[in-house]
């Protein structure tokens, strides 16, 4: 009796939504309040772990703050904190038969601009989706939806294991997945979403599917490489490993008068093709002032996952190059690893509330001379105060095992699987000004077309999906081939004709 009044109320709101308030309706403010009421009613429906938080509560403002925020706000006026796979069935069913746009939220991280585009619209909070569970076979592992990558990774490494995870421990497990994953152990073992052997998937009517290479191998392609457009992921089965060793890593400190020598020596570990697979290379430009107070350093660092003396040959090279300094660290394990490479929980990396923001290049090689063009406006806009903290990654982390993927296997755009250098300035600075962003956006934008403008005739232009800054077209993103863009689009009119996965560098229904 209860039930059905509830579901009475529900449906009257939702009609009231559809007809007065459908999903393009203007006025927010209006349907703001039907949404809050819709939402409180759909509480008896969720497990006991569920709660749904409206702005009167105490721990809204918290679930405000992101990674990437105050820049990136997508405009909730109510959050489900889902506690199983049925709450976040029953939200985006009842959501979506009602127009109410809704979005899922695990990590925080996403910093595409596109997520501003929620119109008030349910936060499907998944963080209660946290679990790390090595299969009996220990050959895979099942992790929730809202895992975040440090609990996956300490998770494994007690068991002795380690999936193709990414390098800030802060995002979660699923959202950089569902776009690609770059990790430290992609030379070996290809992107993340190369080892997904299968995932838990809402889908935009809230039907919960399992997707794998035999069960709806359609969507197991889409959900590879423009995941976010397809489905709520509620858990994925990853491939494990064993942990062959500890890591051997040697960070080198550079002047910035370095940086075509270092990217030099990058081009030339990574086009040999002995190159090993347990290397990694990462350089990060930051201003250190009281290393050089007029410019950026750049700190470059080689990580082996091996012992010192098979590494040696790669750190002489750079070396050669006369570093200012050199950090080394034996012996790192798994969890001290993130902290070594500054990519812990407490690292600056994983800062939150300070807007950062990526503007990401893919590229084929460094082009020394536009790299040059690219790091000089970094250090114009690091010397701008407002922007000092900003970094400009500069990464190789090794293409052997994202080659060895068949590319049709998956939806990931081929430059992404071809290009091995990714350049991406990680802008950070405080406040809500507009004008700050309008100047991080300037800035971001030209080091971006000074990468550009040095990519060799014929190459297209690619930014991988997950450091866009939501201002690339669908091809930059997405890859140019023809067949795959079209079945990505002719999908996602299948599984999400009404478009309710919108908001993270969409895949478009036309
Ligand atoms: C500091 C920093 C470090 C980064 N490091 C790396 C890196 O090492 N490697 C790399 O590849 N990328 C990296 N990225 C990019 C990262 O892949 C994206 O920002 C990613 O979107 C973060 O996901 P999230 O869950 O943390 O963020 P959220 O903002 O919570 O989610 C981002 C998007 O994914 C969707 N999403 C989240 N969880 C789910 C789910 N369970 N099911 C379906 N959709 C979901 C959300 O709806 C949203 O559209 C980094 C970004 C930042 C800001």
């Amino acid at each position: 009796m209860r039930s059905s009044l509830i579901i009475a109320t529900w449906l009257s709101l939702g009609a009231a939504q559809t007809h007065a308030f459908g999903p393009f309706e203007k006025n927010v403010a209006a349907r703001a309040g039907h949404l809050n009421a819709a939402t409180a009613a759909l509480k008896p429906f969720l497990s006991q772990n569920a709660s749904v938080i409206l702005p009167i509560d105490k721990d809204w403002d918290a679930l405000q703050i992101r990674g990437t925020s105050p820049r990136i706000h997508p405009n909730f006026n109510a959050i489900v904190e889902a506690a199983t796979e049925e709450d976040v069935q029953k939200t985006v069913e009842l959501a979506s038969k009602f127009g109410i746009p809704f979005l899922a939220v695990s990590g925080t991280h996403g910093w595409t601009k596109t997520l501003n585009n929620l119109p008030y619209g349910i936060q499907i909070n998944m963080r209660k989706l946290n679990s790390v569970t090595v299969d009996p076979s220990g050959k895979t592992a099942s992790i929730g939806g809202g895992t975040l990558q440090w609990e996956a990774n300490r998770a494994l490494y007690a068991k002795n294991k380690q999936a193709v995870l990414t390098l800030c421990e802060c995002t979660s497990v699923a959202g950089p997945m569902l776009a690609g994953g770059h990790s430290m152990l992609q030379a070996r073992h290809g992107y993340t979403l190369d080892d997904l052997v299968s995932a838990r998937v809402i889908l935009a009517n809230g039907t919960a599917v399992t997707a794998s290479s035999s069960s709806n191998p359609d969507l197991f392609w889409a959900l590879r490489g423009a995941g976010q457009s397809f489905g709520v992921v509620t858990s994925l089965q990853l491939k494990l490993y064993d942990v062959p060793s500890t890591w051997t890593i040697s960070t080198f400190i550079y002047t910035s008068d370095k940086l075509e020598a270092v990217l030099d020596a990058v081009n030339k570990v990574d086009s040999d093709a002995t190159r090993s697979p347990n290397l990694v290379l990462s350089g990060v430009g930051k201003r250190i002032p009281p290393m050089d107070p007029e410019n950026p350093v750049i700190l470059y660092t080689l990580s082996y996952q091996g012992p010192e003396a098979e590494a040696a040959a790669y750190f002489a090279k750079f070396q050669a190059i006369g570093p200012i300094t050199v950090k080394p660290s034996t012996n790192v394990n798994n969890v001290e690893l993130y902290k070594v490479t500054q990519n812990s929980v407490d690292s600056v990396a994983c800062t939150r509330n300070k807007n950062s923001m990526g503007s990401g290049v893919s590229l084929p090689s460094w082009n020394t001379t536009a790299a040059r063009a690219a790091f000089d406006v970094f250090s114009k806009m690091t010397a701008d105060p407002r922007f000092s903290q900003s970094v400009f990654l500069l990464e190789n982390y090794g293409m052997q095992g994202v080659q060895a993927v068949d590319p049709s296997s998956t939806s990931l755009s081929l430059e992404e699987r071809q290009y091995p250098a990714v350049a991406n300035p990680t802008i950070w600075w405080n406040g809500t000004a507009a004008v700050g962003q309008a100047d991080a956006e300037a800035y971001g934008e030209q080091i971006r077309q000074a990468l550009f403008a040095g990519l060799p005739k014929g190459a297209k232009k690619h930014t991988y999906v997950n450091y866009a800054v939501g201002t690339e077209d669908f091809n930059q993103m997405y890859g140019y081939d023809t067949a795959r863009v079209q079945r990505l689009k002719a999908l996602k009119k299948a599984y999400d004709p009404r478009n309710g996965f919108r908001f993270y560098n969409p895949v478009p229904l036309a």
